[in-house]
């Protein structure tokens, strides 16, 4: 039987993405297979390239806190990132490194189908809703059907990394996100 393992080692090898050649490993989806959330961040950092884990550095430390807050830890839950290679110098993933990382992802998310797929900022939202503004949307629950895709519900969110630096997007961040449990009761009935 297939693994996520087997899914993540299949699309590191036979990924093109011309980040491949200049991170220093993969990072692969880390956490719970079998949770009701996903959470999709950008791109790994320089703490994830050197250790090959998703949200291992600052942003990672925020985003436990705020699990916390909702009696949430991070081995409750699964995530991942639009792109599974460090861009130099954390600038943002290209359009061609986003698309050749786009089916990895795509097939990693079929197998776990969540009930919830939570976006990290506009780059993972943009990928489910191109012309949605992280501004507008952040907070709100949205609904969508995607054929042969089995999770329908997502709730965009600021990006840790952003919001650690802005005090009001950090605020706003953290009211956001304690209302993931009403959310997650919502959609369960
Ligand atoms: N920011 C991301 O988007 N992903 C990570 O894995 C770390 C920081």
């Amino acid at each position: 039987m297939q693994t996520l393992l087997d899914i993540h080692q299949k699309w590191h090898e036979k990924n093109n993405c011309k980040l491949k050649a200049l991170a220093t490993q993969p990072v692969f989806g880390d956490g719970n297979s079998k949770s009701e959330i996903v959470f999709i961040g950008e791109a790994p950092g320089k703490d994830e390239d050197s250790q090959g884990k998703p949200f291992v550095g600052r942003s990672g430390k925020f985003l436990a806190e705020m699990l916390e807050t909702i009696k949430m830890k991070r081995e409750d839950i699964y995530i991942t990132n639009t792109v599974k290679y460090r861009p130099p110098n954390n600038r943002d993933p290209e359009p061609d490194e986003i698309a050749d990382c786009l089916p990895w992802l795509m097939e990693e998310l079929n197998f776990i189908k969540p009930k919830l797929i939570i976006f990290l900022g506009r780059h993972s939202l943009n990928r489910f809703f191109p012309t949605e503004k992280i501004s507008q949307v952040h907070g709100k629950l949205m609904h969508k059907k995607i054929k042969g895709f089995e999770t329908e519900y997502f709730f965009p969110l600021y990006h840790p990394a952003a919001a650690l630096y802005n005090s009001s997007m950090r605020e706003t961040l953290v009211e956001d996100f304690k209302k993931i449990p009403l959310i997650l009761k919502k959609i369960e009935n």
